[in-house]
């Protein structure tokens, strides 16, 4: 655990990594030998400890999984209001984000979208989103 430091700078370029690739259309997961699907910043499968992990393309489209809709969020977002939060399944992995370009109302368990990453105009950093595909 000497090296805990390293890890961390590592762990955090992985998902600005990840994020760059998403955005250019390039997304992958971490597959572990025994088939097992995970995100970075992850060094290690969740599933079962593997640490030699390979990038694979992520499959798409995924298919939205589970939503809610927030219709009171915070006073930084408040322009944003309502939109919808989903899980999307996209195979090995399920992939947490913001729908964007679609009526909240329109969201339904089971609808296709893609991956499009965005900007937040509040924090300025870049946050997972969905798209129909
Ligand atoms: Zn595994």
């Amino acid at each position: 655990m000497s090296e805990r430091s390293d890890t961390d700078d590592i762990v955090d370029a992985g998902f600005d990594e990840w994020l760059d690739a998403a955005e250019t259309g390039d997304a992958y997961y971490l597959e572990c030998a025994n088939g097992h699907g995970s995100l970075p910043p992850r060094r290690v499968c969740p599933d079962c400890g593997a640490t030699d992990l390979e990038e694979v393309a992520l499959p798409k489209p995924g298919e939205i999984e589970t939503f809610t809709i927030t219709h009171v969020p915070t006073p930084a977002f408040e322009d944003d209001a309502p939109y919808a939060t989903a899980i999307a399944n996209f195979g090995p992995v399920r992939i947490t984000g913001q729908v964007v370009g679609i009526d909240p109302e329109a969201v339904e368990t089971g609808l296709e979208v893609e991956l499009e990453i965005t900007v937040s105009e509040t924090t300025g950093e870049r946050v997972i989103g969905f798209q129909t595909a």
